[in-house]
């Protein structure tokens, strides 16, 4: 089956796959070769695809799954491979979106700080995945 993963100014990932597992609103869920057509909403997290036996990842952060006659498209607003990731960014992303959600003041926005946290979350796991090679 193929995979498209696009963002509005980028294509990350465009190639045929054997397996897709990804994160959607209401879980996390894998497509294999015909799978019955689906569209699901994602959440902030990790697309994992198996290529020749080996494991890719990105983030994908929001967005759009759509699979059909064994064609995947995962349309979403960002996205990253694990070489693109900057991880010390990410680690301080990570930070700071924990030091506003431990501040349990009134005036911070917890589902912003909430969503921070979970794109730097993913985007860690995504440059783990990227380390192992
Ligand atoms: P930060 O607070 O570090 O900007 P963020 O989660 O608010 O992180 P986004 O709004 O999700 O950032 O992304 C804005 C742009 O910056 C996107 O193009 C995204 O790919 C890029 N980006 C964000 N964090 C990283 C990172 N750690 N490594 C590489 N690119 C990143």
């Amino acid at each position: 089956m193929h995979l498209k993963i696009i963002t509005h100014d980028k294509i990350i990932f465009d190639d045929e796959v054997s397996e897709i597992y990804t994160k959607g609103v209401d879980g996390e869920f894998g497509v294999l070769k015909g799978h019955i057509p689906i569209i699901s909403a994602l959440d902030i997290g990790v697309t994992k695809v198996i290529q020749n036996g080996e494991c890719k990842a990105f983030t994908t952060m929001g967005g759009v799954f759509q699979f059909k006659n064994e064609e995947a498209t995962i349309l979403t607003d960002t996205a990253e491979s694990g070489s693109d990731i900057d991880v010390t960014r990410a680690k301080l992303a990570k930070e700071r979106a924990e030091a506003r959600l431990a501040e349990k003041t009134a005036d911070i926005d917890i589902k912003r700080a909430e969503a921070a946290l979970a794109r730097a979350l993913a985007r860690l796991k995504v440059a783990m995945v990227q380390s192992q090679k």
